[in-house]
């Protein structure tokens, strides 16, 4: 399955994509939030397409798509899981998966405005992999953390290097301003993903490929981050963890090549999908 929610934005139906059509599920479900994963809601929307979609109807395809999901509960980051990523950031290669938390009120739509935050000067994209929590996780193991797991999605680590690096404390600073997290355009059902190590995933900064890699490059696999990140936190169902960017960010070019009033990011991952954002100032949100 194919979940999606569409509208204005705060205000998104829940819809799930059929045969390439968007189909309103609201006269069934009434958000695909914490509360939809706890009840089973994978299990009961995938009956109810089995039946034909009863009460649904087709949306206009050029509808705006919102997050697949709704704000969760919180957005955990991990640092550096790419090796070579971890080596053009600079610093060790971590022995143990670094974590850090980015605002949920960052979340955004995958064809949403990325808007540069006052006093910005270093603003950077990273692509990753979306692993969307389906029930709640407090020290799962290895071995059974695909249970744990709703789906995938693409998400977007829009990051302030400036704030990240250089004004001290941790990462969330840097991390965590509004738009800084759009995801989308699905939420692809684990059964619709062969193998979650062979994905390609990339990024293009109007039209310039810059980051090109393979999820199997991931140092830690999905379902050790899981584990690992369950023993610190309890994750609540609708909970997204952002696996990691693979190398090629703008921060590690030579020079430095950050984003601009103006720009165009495409992200993709194969079998997933692909989302894309316009990079504008804050007084000119469209
Ligand atoms: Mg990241």
């Amino acid at each position: 399955m194919k979940l999606v929610r569409y509208g204005e934005a705060g205000m998104e139906n829940p819809a799930v994509l059929v045969d390439g059509k968007i189909i309103d599920a609201e006269s069934e479900f009434s958000n695909f939030d914490e509360g939809f994963f706890a009840c089973d809601g994978m299990s009961a929307l995938e009956s109810w397409v089995e039946d034909g979609c009863p009460g649904g109807f087709e949306v206009d395809p050029d509808v705006r798509l919102g997050s697949p999901i709704a704000r969760p509960s919180k957005i955990i980051g991990v640092g550096k899981n790419y090796a070579a990523h971890a080596r053009e950031f600079g610093g060790d290669v971590p022995s143990e998966p670094v974590l850090f938390l980015k605002a949920s009120s960052s979340f955004s739509g995958p064809f949403d405005d990325v808007v540069i935050p006052p006093g910005s000067t270093h603003l950077d994209y990273e692509v990753e992999l979306a692993v969307v929590i389906g029930r709640t996780a407090k020290n799962v193991t290895e071995e059974s953390a695909s249970e744990y797991i709703a789906g995938y999605s693409v998400i977007a680590d829009y990051s302030e290097r400036q704030f990240q690096k250089h004004q001290g404390g941790q990462w969330t600073k840097g991390k965590s301003a509004d738009t800084f997290t759009p995801m989308g355009p699905y939420l692809v059902s684990c059964d619709e993903i062969y193998d979650v190590d062979k994905l390609r995933i990339w990024t293009k900064v109007n039209t310039e490929l810059r980051q090109n890699s393979w999820t199997g490059d991931m140092m830690f696999k999905v379902p050790y981050l899981v584990s690992y990140i369950s023993k610190f936190m309890t994750l609540l169902p609708g909970d997204v963890i952002c696996t990691g960017t693979p190398e090629g960010v703008g921060m590690a070019m030579s020079p430095p090549c950050y984003l601009q009033n103006g720009d165009r990011v495409d992200m993709g991952i194969e079998n997933i999908g692909k989302i894309s954002q316009h990079i504008v100032p804050e007084t000119n949100i469209s």
